[in-house]
């Protein structure tokens, strides 16, 4: 019997709201975050596939302990989307780009497939460095959300051309591809971008690391020809375009960023009922996490928020599981329908606190920038269609 796909999970969870953060630190003296001012900057991290399990086995797997227990607040969202109880990733993530439930495989758009302004779209009118970093290819649902506009997300080629729409400061992510080995033309956005004044890298020509950023240049670099392979297979470019990336976008005059990192593969291993797959890819996004919060605590005006777009495969951590060896059982191999925890760190932290829908971290993310007034874009890109 490989996997059992019967049994009854009865777990009551309880997620407490940390309501209070932490006021006494361990010195005795009170801690001074100033929790009420507006952030800077904003950080979104998507750990695409994972629920409450994956963090679970993940935690304790992890020694019982992770990164994200440093977040003072703690939110659960609902991921459905707006044709089925079941969310795929791009639906979930367009819920967080552009604050509306669509049909699954939308890509920022709305249910009649027209264009709706993403959170990276308007920071950027409003002046803001904006980044992506993703671990599948920068074209995968979840990026893609945050900077194109398609009705349908496996419609690749198109999406990268979307890159050239935007005045995006930073990306890294595979799909090397879909930019200069087109099948639908012969363009070559690799050198369309370049011809913009971006410097676009490649894992062909250079390693992240041996890259020394001029602040001004904006900058793409495509770790992969399709998807990247699997940190256990030795993808291991994630925390160094996080670091890049961070260093770059805050160095930008002025007026702060947004940036959304994806650890997109702990989705991949739920798909593949692996439970050592998810474990891996849930490590490397946890020493992420540490290292973006660090980054922010001495930064001191950038809030962090952590979510999923969904759950991925059931996971169940079985009885005969201990803390050092989870025995996992997989209910599916598609995403499930279990609400989500929201993990939030900084400035305004604290709105992120309750249950609500996976298009409130949209609102929840402009109402700490501060942003009040509709972005001037929804009416632009309603009037292009
Ligand atoms: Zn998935």
């Amino acid at each position: 019997m490989k996997k059992c796909l019967l049994y009854i999970q009865c777990s009551v969870i309880v997620l407490m709201s940390c309501t209070q953060s932490r006021s006494i630190v361990d010195s005795g003296s009170i801690e001074t975050t100033p929790h009420s001012t507006q952030p800077k900057n904003v950080i979104l991290i998507i750990g695409d596939g994972m629920g409450l399990t994956q963090m679970t086995a993940g935690i304790y797997s992890n020694g019982n302990q992770s990164q994200y227990e440093r977040c003072q607040y703690i939110g659960i969202h609902k991921p459905y989307s707006s044709d089925h109880l079941i969310t795929d990733s791009a639906a979930g993530a367009t819920a967080f780009a552009c604050g509306q439930k669509t049909y699954n495989g939308a890509i920022a758009v709305d249910s009649d497939s027209l264009p709706l302004p993403t959170l990276l779209e308007e920071a950027e009118d409003r002046g803001l460095a904006t980044g992506l970093i993703a671990t599948s290819s920068i074209v995968h649902a979840t990026p893609a959300s945050f900077i194109a506009h398609n009705r349908h997300r496996k419609n690749y080629e198109e999406i990268a051309e979307d890159f050239l729409k935007t005045e995006i400061d930073f990306f890294v992510g595979g799909g090397k591809k879909y930019f200069d080995g087109r099948d639908k033309d012969e363009r070559n956005l690799i050198e369309e971008l370049r011809s913009r004044g971006y410097r676009i890298s490649t894992y062909f020509d250079e390693e992240l690391e041996e890259i020394t950023l001029d602040p001004s240049e904006r900058f793409g670099y495509l770790t992969s020809n399709k998807e990247p392979l699997p940190h256990s297979q030795g993808r291991d470019y994630l925390p160094m375009a996080v670091q890049m990336g961070l260093s770059h976008l805050s160095a930008h005059d002025g007026d702060g960023f947004f940036l959304m990192i994806e650890g997109s593969q702990i989705d991949w291993g739920g798909h593949a009922n692996n439970a050592s797959y998810v474990i891996d890819e849930w490590k490397e996004l946890n020493e992420v996490v540490g290292q973006v919060l660090d980054w922010a605590e001495k930064d001191g005006e950038t809030l962090v928020v952590i979510t999923a777009d969904h759950e991925t495969g059931g996971l169940a951590i079985q009885y005969e599981s201990k803390m050092d060896s989870i025995v996992a059982a997989f209910t599916s191999d598609y995403h499930t329908g279990a609400m989500i925890p929201v993990y939030s760190h900084g400035p305004r932290a604290e709105i992120f606190s309750g249950i609500y829908e996976n298009t409130a971290i949209y609102d929840k993310i402009r109402k700490a920038y501060g942003w009040s007034e509709p972005s001037p874009r929804d009416t632009r890109l309603r009037q292009k269609k």
